[in-house]
């Protein structure tokens, strides 16, 4: 008799247990955005983006959360795999991913979408002044940090000593490490210089040229810069503003090459959580741009620019409604 009651009220306890959390796993659904080393730009890109995005929790459904990564190729195979819904990525990166080259040599990844591009990046060269490295032919011998496998920095490392015609596995002492290393180990006198592609300021060039040890930014040359513009369809002429690093030696400005930060998706992405993202950082632009100084120049039509993969048909809904694209 008293077990009928029991098993009534086991089962309505678990209905009522149940009810809640199947609700809310109905209503949120998580998205993470891949970003690079903690000391980039791509990392307070990733939570500037998400910040905005959850703010519309309720609304939306989409709780966002960043992931500090390799970097652009690990984000692109990541994305590829299903692993991150979002990504930073270098348009450089973007181009080769999508047409197959590169690291994706002969497997061109045809499910990469493009969302909307972000800051410039400058490629740059950072040295101790006690190595004497003050041009590229003068890194022969010398322990230098090409960038680790994974990141975008890498292929324009490899690019510029190409078109330098420097071998760098048999006349660098290369190593492949994470930027957030090459500061400290420049600092400590391990590394002579490392090649790092990255927005403006960021936290690994201000600790590499804040130490005792006297760093310059390191000028690749025209003729190096002519060559890759001239060969490469991604890279433009840039400078590397010196005035967001007082410790370096440097007295002007550097010229180099740069590529845009963009972000990436999957076909595979639900058309309205791309929405969602894209409406979010459109219309709080302003809002985005007095998160991070590297956005001071971006503008509504500029952030289409720089984009090789097709648009994600949700980013491309956004740019019609508000007449960015016909
Ligand atoms: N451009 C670098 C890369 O693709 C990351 C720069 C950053 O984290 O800001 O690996």
């Amino acid at each position: 008799m008293p077990k009928k009651p029991l098993g009534v009220l086991v089962v309505f306890t678990c209905f009522l247990l149940c009810l809640p959390l199947s609700a809310t796993a109905a209503r949120t659904t998580y998205v993470t955005i891949g970003t690079g080393g903690i000391t980039g730009v791509y990392y307070p890109t990733g939570g500037a983006i998400s910040s905005l995005v959850n703010k519309k929790r309720e609304e939306y459904g989409i709780r966002a959360t960043v992931e500090s990564t390799g970097g652009s190729v690990f984000n692109i195979n990541a994305i590829m795999a299903g692993d991150l819904e979002f990504g930073v990525v270098q348009s450089d990166r973007q181009y080769q991913a999508y047409k197959g080259l590169a690291e994706w040599q002969g497997r061109p990844q045809e499910k990469l979408r493009s969302v909307f591009s972000i800051h410039q990046e400058s490629v740059n060269l950072l040295a101790t002044v006690d190595s004497g490295i003050k041009k590229l032919s003068d890194l022969k011998g010398h322990r230098v940090n090409i960038g680790n496998p994974g990141s975008g920095q890498r292929g324009n490392a490899i690019d510029i000593l190409a078109a330098a015609g420097i071998d760098f596995e048999k006349e660098l002492r290369a190593v492949g490490l994470k930027p957030a290393e090459s500061a400290k180990m420049l600092q400590s006198g391990q590394l002579d210089a490392f090649f790092y592609t990255v927005g403006h300021p960021n936290d690994s060039f201000i600790e590499a040229t804040s130490g005792h040890r006297k760093v310059r930014f390191v000028n690749i040359g025209k003729s190096i810069i002519d060559k890759l513009v001239k060969s490469y369809p991604y890279y433009i002429t840039s400078t590397t503003p010196i005035s967001y690093y007082p410790g370096a030696v440097n007295s002007a400005d550097v010229p180099s090459v740069s590529v845009k930060a963009t972000l990436c998706t999957s076909i595979d992405v639900d058309a309205a959580i791309v929405y969602a993202v894209v409406k979010e950082v459109f219309d709080n632009l302003e809002a985005f741009k007095a998160m991070h100084p590297a956005y001071t120049e971006l503008t509504r039509e500029g952030m289409l620019q720089g984009l090789t993969a097709p648009l994600h048909p949700g980013a491309a809904k956004y740019f019609k409604e508000v007449g960015l694209i016909p």
